[in-house]
C-alpha cells in the first residue's frame, strides 16, 4: 500500500516539532530547537523557530517520538574517494546511510567497505550489469574481466536459462566473499515495452534471489534499476506494464535511473513528471531511490517522491547514458574527474580554481563558508583543501536532517529552509562567480515547480524510506 501524507491539513493546523540536528548548517544553530509550521494568509507555509525552550519539556517530547526510518543516502566511490571515505568513518563522521560498490575495484575499496559494514552502513554491489551489455560500457575498465561478462557485450539470449542462472551464481558468490548487505540486480537498459530485457531481467532476479539463499544469504537485499529514457517512463501505458512486470519480484527497493534526469536536467517539466512517475510507481509499496540524483534528489526526497537519493562524490549528479550506448573514441583514454568544491548553502558546485577566486569576494566566506567544526574546522580553507570530505558530510546532513522531520512537514521545511534562502543567497553569489548563474536559475525554477506542487496537492503519497530493510515479494 501506498502511503499517503496530508502536507497541506499540517501546516494549515498549527504543528510543532523539534530537531537535535539542524538539516542544513548555516540557517540553523546547533542546539535544538522548537518549531511551529504553519500557514499565513497569503497560504505560504511559515517556520517560526524558538530557541528559548524549556528544555525539560523538550526531553518530555523527545521521549514520546518513535524514532523514524532513516531517509537513504547513498554515496558512489570511485577510483579515488575511498581514502577520504575511509579517513570518515574512522573519525566517526557520517558520510550516509550506503557506499554503492564497484566490482571493478575491489581491490581498492575493500578497506573502505570493511569498516562501512562493521559500522552499519549498507553496502551495495552493482553487477555493472549495463557497462556489460552496451558498447561504451564494455570499453570500461575492468569490466570484461568481471566473472559474470561474456566476450562481447551481453544481449537477452546470452543470460537466458541456465547462462543467467550460472551469471546469478557467480555474481551470488561475489556477494559472499566481498559481505555485502545488498545487491543491484541485474537489470539492463529497456528501449520499449516490448523490449526483451524486461522478462530476461525478472528472471534473473529470481535466480539471484536463490542463488544467494542457496549460500544463506537470506538477509542480503536485492535493489532493482529500472533503466529507461524518461519519457518512456513517463508513459502511463508503459509504466502500467511495467508495474504488472515487476509484481512478484524479490526486491527490496526500486532504484530509478532515468535518462536523462538530474540535477542540471531538472527543469520545470522534467522535475513535475519526474514526480508524477515517482507517485504512479508508489503503488509498488517498495522505497523508491533517485539514482544520480544529487542536489534535486534532496527535493525529491522532501516532497516525498523518493525513499532514498545516491550520487557519485562531487560528481554523478545526472543520469545519461549516452556514454554508455554510444561507441567509445578510439582515442578517448579514462580519467577521473577532479573532485568539485561543494557550495552547500546554495546546493551548487565549483571547480577547485573557481572556487579558490570565488572565496576572495567580499562576503563569500562568511555566507558559503562551511562553519561546521567537525566538518570544517578551518572553514572554507577545508572546503577547497578537503572538498570530498566536506560535500560527503553535507549530503549526509542534509539527509539525515529531513529524516527527522515528520513526513507531513518535509516540504515545507525544505522550501523554508533551504530553497528561499538558497535563491536569495545564489543571487549574492553570482555577483561574484558569474558561472553560478545557471545554479541560480534551476533554484528558482525548483522554487515554481515546488511551490506549485505543494499548493496543488493537499495529499500525495510518499514513498517508503529506503531504509536498507528487507522486503521479500512484492504483492
Ligand atoms: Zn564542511
Amino acid at each position: 500500500m501506498a502511503r499517503t501524507t496530508d502536507v497541506r491539513a499540517a501546516h494549515v493546523r498549527w504543528a510543532f516539532f523539534f530537531v537535535t540536528t539542524p538539516p542544513f548548517a548555516g540557517y540553523c544553530s546547533p542546539v535544538p530547537q522548537l518549531m511551529f509550521v504553519h500557514h499565513n494568509e497569503h497560504n505560504r507555509v511559515n517556520v517560526s523557530v524558538y530557541r528559548e525552550v524549556v528544555m525539560v519539556e523538550l526531553r518530555a517530547l523527545r521521549a514520546l517520538r518513535p524514532v523514524p526510518d532513516q531517509l537513504g543516502s547513498y554515496l558512489r566511490p570511485s577510483r579515488r574517494d575511498h581514502k577520504v571515505l575511509l579517513q570518515m568513518l574512522v573519525e566517526g563522521k557520517r558520510i550516509g546511510t550506503g557506499l554503492i560498490a564497484d566490482p571493478c575495484l575491489a581491490d581498492r575499496q575493500g578497506d573502505l567497505l570493511d569498516e562501512a559494514r562493521r559500522q552499519g552502513v549498507e553496502t551495495v554491489l552493482d553487477s555493472r550489469a549495463v557497462d556489460l551489455s552496451t558498447v561504451g560500457g564494455f570499453a570500461r575498465s575492468g569490466v570484461r574481466e568481471l566473472p559474470w561478462a561474456g566476450s562481447e557485450p551481453h544481449v537477452p539470449v546470452d543470460l537466458t536459462g541456465t547462462a543467467g542462472v550460472l551469471a546469478m551464481q557467480q555474481l551470488a558468490a561475489r556477494v559472499e566473499t566481498g559481505g555485502h548487505s545488498a545487491v543491484l540486480a541485474p537489470t539492463h537498459y529497456v528501449e520499449d515495452v516490448n523490449d526483451p530485457w524486461l522478462g530476461v531481467d525478472g528472471e534473473l532476479t529470481h535466480q539471484l534471489r536463490s542463488a544467494l539463499d542457496g549460500r544463506g544469504l537470506q538477509q542480503v537485499l536485492i535493489y532493482y534499476p529500472v533503466v529507461v529514457r524518461a519519457a518512456l517512463l513517463h508513459d502511463a501505458d508503459f509504466r502500467d506494464e511495467m508495474v504488472a512486470g515487476l509484481a512478484g519480484l524479490p526486491i527490496d527497493a526500486l532504484w530509478l535511473r532515468v535518462h536523462p534526469f538530474g540535477t542540471t536536467t531538472s527543469g520545470p517539466l522534467a522535475l513535475r513528471r519526474y514526480m508524477e512517475m515517482c507517485r504512479a510507481l508508489h503503488s509498488l509499496g517498495v522505497p523508491l531511490v533517485a539514482e544520480h540524483s544529487g542536489t534535486v534528489g534532496v527535493a525529491l526526497l522532501a516532497f516525498g517522491a523518493v525513499g532514498g537519493i545516491e550520487s557519485g562524490v562531487t560528481i554523478a549528479e545526472g543520469v545519461n547514458l549516452d556514454s554508455y550506448l554510444k561507441a567509445p573514441k578510439p582515442d578517448g583514454k579514462p580519467f577521473a574527474a577532479a573532485p568539485r568544491v561543494y557550495l552547500h548553502v546554495m546546493g551548487a558546485f565549483l571547480d577547485a580554481k573557481k572556487a579558490e577566486a570565488f572565496f576572495t569576494n567580499r562576503g563569500m566566506k562568511t555566507t558559503h563558508g562551511c562553519s561546521r567544526s567537525d566538518c570544517c574546522p578551518r572553514g572554507w580553507r577545508d572546503m577547497q583543501d578537503n572538498p570530498r570530505a566536506h560535500f560527503a558530510a553535507q549530503r549526509a546532513r542534509e539527509v539525515a536532517g529531513l529524516s527527522v522531520v515528520p513526513e507531513s512537514l518535509r516540504a515545507g521545511y525544505y522550501m523554508e529552509n533551504f530553497l528561499r534562502p538558497a535563491t536569495d543567497r545564489a543571487l549574492r553569489a553570482i555577483r561574484a562567480e558569474p558561472s553560478l548563474a545557471p545554479a541560480r536559475k534551476r533554484l528558482e525554477s525548483w522554487r515554481g515547480t515546488l511551490g506549485a506542487d505543494l499548493s496543488a496537492n493537499s495529499a500525495f503519497t510518499v514513498s517508503a524510506p529506503a531504509a536498507g530493510k528487507r522486503l521479500g515479494r512484492i504483492a
